[in-house]
């Protein structure tokens, strides 16, 4: 364990390890549930500053890529350590700044701190290199093969955008920072203005356990500035090899067109927009329905709707039971009350985006929640369509990012399969249904395969585990990129490349494939796995 050491909200960025006013402007975090500024006032960065995080991000690069699998992982795990010792101050900056309430942010860093120790776990287990080797084959006919190794690298420096809605385990610390610190990358975070005061507790955390490890401050950067101005500045860096966002679409795409135009493009792993269709299949509906409305509501209001999985649409049958759903689900919405959102921005988009429901035609609204006792607190909403409607109205499926869902009726099978079809891509789908389903099931799996990264059967979308096998990612426009996801240990993938090495002798070889394995790796050799 570290030693705890004094820690306070400064209002500065912290550059590869030095606390510095910013000299461009400031921001300061304002409290969602009373409209009340918090003190201080950040200090935004200039452009000269920005270029000394990115310039000493490159310059720590080698050194942090080469260290050990034990250095590295005692690293992540010193990280975790001092968020766990920044104890009820960092909770209590957290609430003010968020209105979430204190219980969700102690889970949150519980989820924070689990996910850099098993960055760790990896990191020390060594899979992630992905060593390879094929032995020279000297004799082959008709030509010999020379000796061929590979491994994976980090990419290099890496910039970071946390999300509002997770201020700890999506944000400064939080996913994609652990698993590009994991792969090797020095780190550059543009502060989410929301959360700064978190922010610069959770840097001041990593910054230690550099020092505490005799690492170069270079790792890891904390920038307090405007995502139009220093997020763009950060992402056209040349020494920035790759970009890690969750939130907007607005903001994602802004991101994936700078790097796309940068001279040297770069990966962009962006998570921006998802409304996790819910499919309940008949056989589901038969007899009491309460568990399952219940459960559908409070997934869909918990946390007022501010999560990426919230289950913002539902497809349910025609006829009387799909009716008793609805009928269900509305009782249970209506009892429901608002809570403060993250920002009055989110608050008044959410409010938009319920207006639009409103307004679209052949929506109608079945059910309004009670507001909550702030101004940030919309009450939550709930409306009905076809699937026919549904099907040719695409803005239908756009996130309202909060406590509104909509529930399609579809007559047959074919025609929700159909509807699914025309669905974006999407973090998840639940499939809530029993044995007597089967076979709507066997035509459906097909279809969200195509267009999720998680599929769900008879639970609710909310609560992402932390884990080997989970994926949080999909196709556009849940996310940039399919092929990745950015929850759990796979995710460090996203910041590694392979590099393969030819007839180079055993003695200038990186560690993880030299002949005697001094990193205990378990390896693919000749192509079938040789465990350490
Ligand atoms: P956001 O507005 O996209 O902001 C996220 C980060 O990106 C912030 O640091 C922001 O900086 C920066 N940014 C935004 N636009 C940018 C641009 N054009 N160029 C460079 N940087 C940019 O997301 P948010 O503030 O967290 O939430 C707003 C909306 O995002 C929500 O209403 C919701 O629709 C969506 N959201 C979705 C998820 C999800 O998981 N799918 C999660 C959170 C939010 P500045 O604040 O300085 O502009």
């Amino acid at each position: 364990m570290s030693v705890a050491a004094p820690s306070a909200v400064l209002g500065k960025s912290i550059i590869a390890g030095l606390r510095t006013d910013g000299g461009d402007g400031t921001v300061m975090a304002v409290n969602p549930a009373t409209g009340t500024q918090l003190d201080p006032s950040f200090g935004l960065v200039s452009m000269g500053q920005l270029e000394t995080a990115t310039k000493a991000a490159e310059a720590a690069f080698d050194t942090f890529r080469s260290t050990s699998p034990e250095a590295r992982a005692a690293f992540l795990e010193r990280v975790a350590d001092n968020i766990d010792t920044l104890g009820g101050e960092l909770t209590e900056r957290a609430v003010a700044e968020t209105g979430l309430p204190a219980a969700r942010i102690e889970g949150e860093r519980g989820r924070t701190v689990g996910q850099l120790r098993l960055f760790a776990s990896v990191v020390r287990q060594g899979d992630h290199v992905q060593a390879r080797v094929d032995p020279a084959q000297p004799d082959r006919a008709p030509a010999p093969r020379l000796d061929i190794r590979q491994r994976h690298i980090g990419l290099g420096p890496v910039a970071v955008f946390g999300a509002s809605n997770f201020p700890l385990a999506f944000s400064t610390a939080g996913g994609d920072t652990a698993s590009a610190l994991a792969a090797g990358c020095p780190v550059i975070v543009k502060a989410h203005n929301a959360h700064p005061g978190t922010a610069e507790l959770v840097g001041q955390a990593i910054t230690r356990a550099l020092d505490e490890s005799g690492l170069p401050a270079g790792v890891f950067s904390l920038l307090f500035g405007t995502g139009r101005k220093i997020g763009q500045a950060l992402v056209a860096d040349p020494r920035v090899k790759a970009v890690g966002f969750t939130g907007s679409r607005t903001g994602g795409l802004a991101l994936m067109k700078a790097a796309s135009e940068r001279d040297e493009p770069i990966p962009v792993y962006a998570e921006m927009s998802s409304i996790n269709p819910v499919f309940v299949l008949p056989g589901i509906l038969e007899g009491d329905q309460s568990q399952l409305t219940d459960g559908f509501i409070g997934s869909m209001t918990m946390g007022s709707g501010q999560f990426c999985t919230n289950p913002g649409l539902v497809f349910v049958p025609e006829g009387t039971d799909g009716d008793r759903f609805v009928d269900s689900a509305a009782a249970a919405l209506s009892e429901t009350a608002g809570t403060t959102m993250l920002t009055s921005g989110i608050s008044e988009a959410c409010a938009a985006g319920i207006e639009g429901m409103e307004q679209a035609p052949g929506v109608s609204r079945v059910a309004t929640g009670k507001p909550g006792g702030t101004e940030n607190a919309p009450a939550p909403a709930l409306f009905s369509t076809s699937a026919a409607k549904f099907a040719d109205a695409p803005a239908l499926q756009d996130e309202v990012f909060g406590a509104a869902g909509l529930i399609v009726r579809y007559r047959s099978t074919a025609e929700m399969v159909e509807v699914a079809a025309k669905l974006q891509g999407q973090l998840t789908a639940t499939v809530h249904c029993t044995h007597d389903d089967g076979s709507d099931v066997q035509v459906l799996l097909p279809v969200l395969e195509r267009k999720v990264g998680r599929i769900l059967f008879n639970s609710w979308p909310t609560g992402v585990e932390v884990g080997h096998a989970m994926v949080h990612g999909g196709p556009f426009p849940a996310t940039s990129d399919p092929r990745s996801t950015s929850v759990g240990s796979l995710a460090i993938h996203r910041f590694q490349r392979p590099v393969s090495y030819q007839n180079i002798p055993d003695e200038f070889l990186p560690s993880p494939i030299q002949d005697s394995n001094p990193w205990k790796l378990n390896r693919r050799v000749d192509g079938a796995v040789e465990p350490a």
